[in-house]
């Protein structure tokens, strides 16, 4: 059997990859696998480290390889039925909380959850908030169930689209999402790890701003008066989304950029 330095140098791939599998399949954390380098590895987890290293030279995201990723300081559990946890959601969250305040009482709804990392997060970082969470694909909502009972966080799940499955008399103090708003011939979708995702959480199969449209226009009759919008958006999508937003009605409608700079999160505020 090879030593486990030997394991790491084994495949063509990327060294921080190799060590994220090896520490998955050998249990062992990162400076125990640096004293443990020279020690041979038991053939199980050698076996078992080289299907996944061979699932990931054929493309495989390592999220879903280790059935996990970090989203906010928290381990989220994903599979290849939802959207990996991208860094700058992390933005939405932070401007819901900031909006809506994260000590008061409040009324959320996340729409498209996935993995739930929306409103799992919004739950735990302010937990006078009664989360609900909604999601179409009755997969997805598996996965964010099983993250919310996790977590320990309180969220109502709801499968349907959008604001449908909604019981039609709540009312929110603000709507949070981060829908498919890739264009659907965006060449993204036909390269990396976006390949293995859910395409139906990547695509509106239209122009990337459908589901955005959809929201927007259907949000206010469910927003209390001085209730947020949030959503998250394509780096080209702020001019758009502002003027839905807009046209929906709210106000102190703005764009907030993501660490690169780039135009990530619109916001507007119901009357
Ligand atoms: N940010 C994702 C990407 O660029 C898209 C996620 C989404 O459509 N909501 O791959």
């Amino acid at each position: 059997m090879p030593t486990l330095n030997e394991a790491l140098r084994h495949f063509l791939l990327p060294r921080l990859e190799a060590r994220l599998l090896l520490a998955h399949v050998s249990g062992l954390s990162h400076a125990a696998m640096v004293s443990a380098g020279a020690d041979p590895l038991p053939e199980a987890q050698w076996q078992a480290y080289a299907a996944l290293a061979a699932r990931r030279l054929a493309g495989e995201p390592v999220a879903y390889l280790l059935g996990r990723r970090e989203f906010y300081g928290r381990d989220f559990a994903v599979s290849p039925a939802v959207l990996i946890p991208r860094p700058e959601t992390e933005h939405l969250v932070e401007a819901a909380l900031d909006k809506v305040g994260r000590t008061r009482q409040a009324r959320v709804v996340d729409l498209g959850t996935g993995s739930g990392i929306i409103a799992c997060t919004l739950a735990l970082e302010a937990p006078q908030w009664q989360l609900a969470a909604v999601d179409l694909s009755p997969a997805a909502l598996v996965v964010a169930q099983a993250n919310a009972a996790n977590l320990g966080a309180a969220v109502q799940f709801y499968h349907g689209s959008w604001l449908a499955p909604l019981p039609p008399a709540l009312r929110f103090d603000a709507i949070v999402s981060n829908p498919p708003y890739i264009e659907q011939h965006d060449h993204h979708l036909d390269e990396g790890d976006v390949r293995f995702e859910p395409r139906m959480a990547l695509t509106d199969e239209h122009d990337g701003l459908a589901c955005l449209r959809a929201i927007a226009a259907g949000a206010p009759e469910r927003l209390l008066p001085g209730g947020w919008l949030l959503v998250e958006h394509g780096y080209d999508q702020g001019a758009a989304c502002r003027a839905l937003f807009v046209a929906a009605g709210l106000q102190q409608v703005a764009t907030l950029p993501d660490l690169a700079g780039n135009d990530r999160v619109t916001l507007g505020q119901q009357p």
